[in-house]
């Protein structure tokens, strides 16, 4: 019976470990891995100083992003399993700059400001829109890109502009600035909350949803991947992206700021975010 408890308690910690290990790794990863016991990989800091990341962030040379990563093109899970897109790719070519290897680790979008605040995760990057209540519990770095919040309707729809909004059930990823907006103008009744952009647009082929509020380029990501969808041609409002970084470390959003700016000095910026977003 013991030997089985023990085999048991072994297998779990195996399972554990295996979860742990689940985020891409895109740099060198030298101890950040090796936390073997943690359940999930947002339950415990990455480093062994929970809450106080040391200077330039991690604990030592890598720098740990968290992300959720149903957000094409800004992050999304490859044919190879790793996590890509803008963010990752902005996030890597800063970790370069600043001589450090990337650890990206996927969240739920709603544990990201928590997450940093905590030290489970050196900075946050996920098409974080900058809103004053998360400006309260994160700094933001200067803003990286522009975002808008848009309508997804399937073709054919009665809801023609934002106008029409009222009475319908609106999907949305919660936590997000869009799901916050649509709880605040239409309440909260109205509003169908999804964990993520993908289920909320699921809901919406099957007929749960008459429409989805999301950002733009995922919605045209979404769109393009599922026939019989559009997008509405009103905008429901425009934001800023930024990177979220604890406010016990404003070294590290001084390093971010220094390189986000060299990087776009240098091109670097637009020509990853070109890529992603072909002209149209
Ligand atoms: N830009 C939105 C926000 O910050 C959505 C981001 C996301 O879903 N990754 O709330």
């Amino acid at each position: 019976m013991k030997k089985f408890a023990f085999f048991l308690a072994a297998l779990l910690m195996l399972t554990a470990g295996l979860a742990g290990c689940g985020g891409n790794d895109s740099g060198s990863d030298a101890g950040q891995q090796a936390d073997g016991g943690q359940q999930t990989e947002v339950q415990e800091p990455a480093g062994d100083d929970a809450g106080a990341p040391e200077e330039g962030g991690a604990d030592g040379d890598t720098l740990v992003m968290g992300t959720e990563a149903t957000f094409p093109p800004y992050e999304f899970v490859d044919a190879d399993g790793g996590i890509t897109g803008i963010d990752a790719e902005i996030a890597q070519a800063i970790a370069d700059k600043l001589g450090m290897g990337l650890e990206i680790k996927d969240m739920a979008f709603e544990s990201l400001v928590s997450a940093v605040q905590g030290g489970a995760i050196d900075f946050a990057m996920a098409g974080m829109t900058v809103n004053p209540e998360r400006a309260e519990s994160v700094d933001f770095s200067t803003s990286y890109a522009t975002g808008v919040q848009v309508v997804i309707v399937a073709e054919g729809s009665e809801i023609a502009s934002i106008d029409d909004l009222d009475g319908k059930t609106i999907g949305t990823q919660s936590g997000t600035t869009g799901d916050i907006y649509c709880t605040d103008d239409y309440g909260q009744e109205s509003v169908r909350q999804f964990s993520n952009g993908a289920l909320a647009v699921a809901a919406l082929v099957n007929g749960q949803v008459d429409c989805v509020v999301i950002d733009n380029e995922p919605a045209k990501n979404f769109v393009a991947a599922n026939p019989g969808l559009t997008i509405l041609e009103t905008e429901y409002a425009v934001e800023d992206y930024a990177i979220a970084v604890s406010k016990d470390n404003p070294e590290l959003l001084n390093q971010i700021n220094a390189a986000l700016a060299a990087l776009k000095e240098d091109g670097t910026l637009d020509s990853i975010i070109n890529k992603y977003i072909p002209a149209e």
